[in-house]
C-alpha cells in the first residue's frame, strides 16, 4: 500500500538519485522535492516545491503538516547541522538524519576530531586551536606536513594543504584572523597529512546497528590525473578493488561500529546515514571526516547498486525507528560508475541557463541532475556540476565504458560542458583486475 509522502530537502545530484530510488518504493506515493531541481522535476510521483524556504525549517513542518509528509529527508548537511531534524521530531515527524547534537560530527571538526581521540578510532594526529598565536606557535614545534582546517562548515572549502611551513601560517591567519570561513574559522584543527587512496563509505545507522553500502571513490579534482583545484566531485565508481574484504572488515569493526557505540555512550545515538571520508595509509584505514548525510555523487553511484527489491524509504524509516536489522538491503554484485558534466569553467566562474538536450539513456545508465533547472519546457544548466551520467555493469570496465560511450554519443549535450575522461583510474592501476566480474574480484 502507497502510505509514505515525502519531503525532500535539497536541489543537487544527490537528490535526485534519492528521488530516483525513492519514487520506486510501492509504499511511497509522493514526493514533495525542496525546491528540486529539473531532475527531480521529470521523477515519478515527484512535484518540485518552490513556495517554501529549504533554510525555515518551521515553514518546512507546516508544508510537511499540510501535505500529510509522514517522512522527512534532508539531503545536504546544512539544515540537519542547524537542527532541522528536531523540528521534524517536535513536530511528530519522522525525519532520516541525525539530531543536531549528533550532526556536530560533520559540523564541528573539533568535536569530531576530539570524539575519534576519545573512542580509539584512527584518524590523523591533530591539535585543535582557538587562538592564532597558538597554533602558529604550535607549527614552529612540528616537522611533518599538515592540513589546516576551520571548524565549521564552509561550504567545502575550509580544509587547506599547504605546500610550506609559511602557507601554513598564511592560511591560519587568512582562517583565524581575516575569518575567510566566518565563524567556521573561530576554531582550526592542525592535523598531519596522509598519503594514501582516499575512500568514502556510506553507511545506514539506527543508533545501533549498521549496515554500509560498497566502498567508493571520489574524483575530487577537476583535471585528468587528478589535476587541477578541487571540486564538488567530478566522478566515483563502486565497489573499489582498493578496498579488499579484509579492509572492509576492518573499518567496520576499527571505524564504524566504534562511532556509532561511542555516539551512543555520549547520549547522542547517530541515527542516519554517516559518510565516513578515509584515507587507506600504510598504517591501515583512518579517517578523514565524517559526514552526516549522503555524498554527492557517491550517492548517485551507489544507489544503483541496490537490488530492485531493495526499498530505501523503509530503510530510512527503519533508521529513524531503531529497527534497521529487520530491513532487506541487497546489493547486486556489479559495478558502478558515475561521470559528472561540468560548465565550462568551474570550479571558477562558469555560465548559468545555457540551454540543455538530455536523451533518454541506453539500458543500465541513468542520468542524474545536479544544476540543472525546467525554464518553461527548456532544461538549462543552473550550477557548475550540472548533471551526472551512471552505468552499471558486470565490470568496472564495463560500467566505465558505458558511461563514456553514452557521452560519446552525446546523449548529454551543452555548450562548453566539460568532463574527466579518466574516472576509476586508480582502479585501473592493475589493468589485469579491470575486467573482472564480481565473482573474479
Ligand atoms: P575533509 O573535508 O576533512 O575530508 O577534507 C577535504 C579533503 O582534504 C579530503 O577529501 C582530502 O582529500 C583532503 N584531506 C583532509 N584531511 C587530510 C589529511 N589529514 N591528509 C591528507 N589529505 C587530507
Amino acid at each position: 500500500m502507497a502510505d509514505l509522502r515525502i519531503l525532500l530537502i535539497g536541489n543537487g545530484g544527490r537528490e535526485h538519485a534519492l528521488a530516483w530510488k525513492l519514487s520506486q518504493s510501492p509504499r511511497v506515493e509522493a514526493i514533495f522535492a525542496v525546491p528540486g531541481n529539473g531532475g527531480t522535476a521529470t521523477c515519478p510521483k515527484v512535484t518540485n516545491v518552490s513556495s517554501v524556504s529549504a533554510e525555515d525549517f518551521p515553514a518546512l513542518v507546516q508544508f510537511a503538516q499540510s501535505n500529510g509528509v509522514n517522512l522527512a529527508v534532508p539531503g545536504p548537511e546544512a539544515p540537519l547541522v542547524d537542527g532541522v531534524e528536531g523540528f521534524f521530531r517536535n513536530a511528530g515527524i519522522p525525519c532520516f538524519g541525525p539530531s543536531k547534537e549528533a550532526a556536530r560530527l560533520e559540523g564541528s571538526k573539533t568535536y569530531s576530531k576530539d570524539f575519534m581521540k576519545k573512542y580509539n578510532i584512527p584518524t590523523a594526529a591533530y591539535e585543535n586551536f582557538s587562538d592564532y598565536n597558538k597554533a602558529v606557535a604550535y607549527l614552529d614545534t612540528i616537522s611533518h606536513d599538515v592540513v589546516i582546517k576551520a571548524t565549521g562548515l564552509a561550504a567545502g572549502k575550509g580544509v587547506i594543504i599547504p605546500q610550506t611551513k609559511q602557507e601554513a601560517k598564511d592560511a591560519l591567519k587568512e582562517i583565524m584572523v581575516d575569518k575567510a570561513f566566518g565563524d567556521a574559522g573561530d576554531e582550526v584543527v592542525i592535523e598531519e597529512f596522509l598519503q594514501g587512496d582516499e575512500l568514502s563509505v556510506l553507511t545506514f545507522c539506527d543508533g545501533y546497528s549498521i549496515r554500509s553500502l560498497p566502498l567508493a571513490q571520489d574524483h575530487k579534482r577537476i583535471f585528468d590525473g587528478d589535476q587541477g583545484p578541487n571540486t564538488g566531485g567530478m566522478g566515483c565508481y563502486a565497489p573499489t578493488n582498493i578496498a579488499t574484504a579484509e579492509l572492509v572488515q576492518q573499518v567496520d569493526r576499527d571505524i564504524l561500529l566504534p562511532t556509532i557505540s561511542g555516539m551512543r555512550q555520549e547520549k547522542q545515538p547517530f541515527r542516519g546515514v554517516l559518510f565516513t571520508g578515509l584515507m587507506i595509509t600504510p598504517a591501515g584505514p583512518k579517517v578523514l571526516e565524517y559526514n552526516v548525510r549522503f555524498g554527492d555523487p557517491e550517492t548517485q553511484t551507489v544507489l544503483p547498486l541496490l537490488s530492485a527489491d531493495t526499498d530505501l524509504a523503509e530503510i530510512m524509516l527503519a533508521c529513524t525507528g531503531g529497527y534497521l536489522d529487520n530491513c532487506h538491503l541487497s546489493i547486486e554484485k556489479k559495478f558502478s560508475a558515475t561521470v559528472v558534466l561540468a560548465a565550462g569553467g568551474y570550479p571558477g566562474s562558469y555560465a548559468k541557463g545555457t540551454p540543455m538536450t538530455v536523451q533518454a539513456p541506453p539500458a543500465g545508465s541513468t542520468i542524474f541532475h545536479a544544476g540543472t533547472k525546467l525554464d518553461g519546457q527548456q532544461l538549462k544548466t543552473s550550477g557548475g556540476r550540472v548533471i551526472a551520467i551512471n552505468s552499471v555493469g558486470e565490470s568496472l570496465r564495463a560500467a566505465v565504458d558505458a558511461s563514456y560511450a553514452a557521452l560519446a554519443a552525446n546523449v548529454i549535450d551543452f555548450e562548453g560542458k566539460f568532463f574527466r575522461k579518466d574516472i576509476a583510474h586508480r582502479a585501473f592501476r592493475d589493468a589485469s583486475k579491470a575486467s573482472m566480474t564480481y565473482a573474479q574480484a
